[in-house]
């Protein structure tokens, strides 16, 4: 990774809950290409995890963030524009459904919980590109994570499909919208990782084995392979990408 690649650049990534975490590998790779991070976490029981992240990757910025509060996200963006005048990179690795909803059928999911599921994991995105969008003076990228449950059917992905399904199309429009001011927006799908979020999924390891061995490269992807797929598309290499979901899956969902 060249240093330099990103110097200069501002990114802000959000959903490090440990090492693990997909969203750890983006910030790491970020800077690795020499750009300045904010971060954040969760809550106060959270905030020990990501403390060691912190202390590893020294943010400019670090702060609290819960989507579901709005003086949170706010607060986030008021930092950003106190701090750094502006923004050129937006990475959204969050995701949220209660157990209860998530492992069971689709059909019988609660309101309740389909629509946390949405607002967490699909809103916030569309609620932070508005906030990051106008302090992208020069143009900039935003990420969405997702995965190919979103597009066919993946058993036990269940209410999370539709949500991502949600999130992807939220992408495309928002490319379309924000594509006049040099915004681009891609969503980024892993394949399977093993992370605290994934581990909410019934059978997960039964799904992780499955990529591993019938991928068209027979391998996992991992969180810094995503990170470098996610820098690379954050430089002007990538300038006329946009709108579009990126597999990162060792060729995983080509197999349907
Ligand atoms: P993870 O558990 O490490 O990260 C999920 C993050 O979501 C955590 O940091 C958590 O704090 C955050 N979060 C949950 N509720 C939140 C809220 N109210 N406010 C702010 N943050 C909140 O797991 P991960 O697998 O790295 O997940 C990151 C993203 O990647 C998710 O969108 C997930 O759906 C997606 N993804 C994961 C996989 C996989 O196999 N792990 C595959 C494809 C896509």
């Amino acid at each position: 990774m060249d240093k330099d690649l990103l110097k200069g650049k501002k990114a802000l990534v959000v959903g490090i809950a440990n090492e693990h975490s997909i969203a750890y590998g983006c910030a790491k790779m970020l800077k690795k290409a020499g750009a300045d991070l904010a971060i954040t976490y969760l809550n106060d029981k959270a905030k020990p995890f990501v403390d060691k992240i912190a202390d590893e990757l020294e943010p400019s910025i670090y702060l609290k963030c819960d989507v579901t509060s709005e003086q949170n996200v706010v607060n986030v963006f008021k930092e950003i524009e106190n701090k750094w005048q502006g923004i050129d990179i937006l990475v959204h690795s969050i995701a949220f459904a209660p157990k209860k909803d998530l492992q069971g059928p689709l059909v019988r999911c609660s309101k309740e919980g389909f629509l946390m599921a949405m607002d967490i994991s699909c809103h916030s995105f569309i609620h932070m590109a508005n906030l990051a969008s106008p302090l992208m003076k020069k143009g900039g990228t935003l990420f969405a994570m997702s995965f190919h449950g979103s597009q066919k059917i993946v058993e036990h992905y269940n209410l999370m499909g539709p949500v991502k399904a949600a999130l992807e199309s939220a992408v495309r429009y928002m490319a379309f919208e924000l594509g006049s001011q040099n915004i681009r927006v891609i969503t980024i799908s892993p394949g399977p990782v093993k992370t605290r979020a994934a581990s909410g999924l019934e059978e997960f390891d039964k799904l992780i084995q499955r990529a591993q061995e019938s991928s068209p490269l027979k391998s996992l992807a991992d969180i810094f392979d995503i990170g470098a797929m996610v820098t690379y598309l954050s430089t002007d290499y990538a300038k006329n990408i946009t709108g579009d979901t990126i597999y990162i899956d060792a060729g995983f969902h080509l197999l349907g």
